[in-house]
């Protein structure tokens, strides 16, 4: 299926490169979706010498074809949360989750990112009479954690025989594309460095920091030293921020502490 968001902004980078040679770099970040770009944009604007490899283009894979909402409501997840991890917990994510929307929002204003961000209700509905006491559930959960969501019999949107909605109310949509265009130029005027094409094959721990190797033809040519703790959370890809973080707390907490930087 073809994205609107890729389509209205194909070529984030004015000059795209694919990384050649040895660079080095306070934290190499791989992956370049909402993740990894949120990740570089913080790091740069304090002050960390930034690198990141994407191996397609920035912001094509996940990120470029998501729906564009900027939300706390999941599906029917707090029911779920509340019955299966506890009250504390559920609130948590939902915290998490409404401080990521507050915190793009600031971006946005702040570095002045022109990408149709939009204050927007986000629903869940049913046509279906079964399903309603699930939406009723799971409106009492989120009210139970402190959370704001109501029931509604219609919403203003044009599908027939919906019977009920959950409806939480100021919540957000953007073009994401737009959104990374944006944090891609204050990362680089920072002097941080994106190459796209450019697929981490390997990351080898050495004495002082990391080495990461890219793909570069049959050999890994072109490498980036980076001397500081690698804020990588798993082998490749996908350092977390931002909408992820909610996800991040409940994927870590079962091993350890949260490692939220
Ligand atoms: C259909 C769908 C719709 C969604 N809609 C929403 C939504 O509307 N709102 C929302 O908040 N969330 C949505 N999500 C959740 C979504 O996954 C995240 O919000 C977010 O887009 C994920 O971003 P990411 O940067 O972690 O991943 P990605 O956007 O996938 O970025 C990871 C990047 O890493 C690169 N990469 C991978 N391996 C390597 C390597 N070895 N070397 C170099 N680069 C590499 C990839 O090419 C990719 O560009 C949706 C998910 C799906 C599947």
């Amino acid at each position: 299926m073809k994205s609107l968001w890729i389509d209205t902004e194909k070529d984030i980078l004015k000059n795209s490169k694919k990384l050649e040679g040895i660079v080095e770099s306070d934290v190499c970040i791989i992956g370049g979706g909402i993740t990894g770009i949120s990740t570089g944009y913080y790091l740069s604007k304090s002050g960390k010498r930034v690198v990141i490899l994407e191996r397609e283009k920035i912001g094509t894979k996940t990120t470029g074809n998501t729906t564009g909402k900027v939300t706390s409501q999941h599906g029917l997840f707090y029911k779920y949360l509340i019955d299966d991890y506890g009250k504390d917990y559920a609130e948590e994510y939902y915290n998490a989750n409404q401080e990521a929307i507050e915190n793009i929002s600031n971006i946005i204003k702040e570095e002045n990112i022109e990408c149709d961000f939009e204050r927007q209700s986000a629903y869940v509905f049913t046509k279906s009479k079964e399903e309603l006491s699930k939406i009723k559930d799971e409106v009492t959960a989120v009210k139970e954690i402190g959370g704001e969501a109501k029931f509604i019999e219609n919403i203003e949107i044009p599908i027939k025989n919906v019977l009920g909605a959950i409806e939480f109310p100021n919540q957000a949509q953007f073009n994401v594309m737009k959104y990374l265009k944006g944090l891609t130029k204050i990362i680089i005027e920072n002097k941080g460095q994106i190459y796209e094409k450019s697929k981490v094959c390997s990351i080898k721990n050495e004495n002082n920091g990391y080495r990461v190797y890219t793909e570069n033809g049959r050999n890994y040519k072109s490498q980036i030293r980076s001397y500081c703790n690698t804020l990588s959370n798993n082998k490749y890809s996908r350092i977390l921020f931002l909408k992820n973080v909610s996800r991040e707390i409940i994927y870590n907490r079962n091993r350890n502490k949260s490692q939220i930087i």
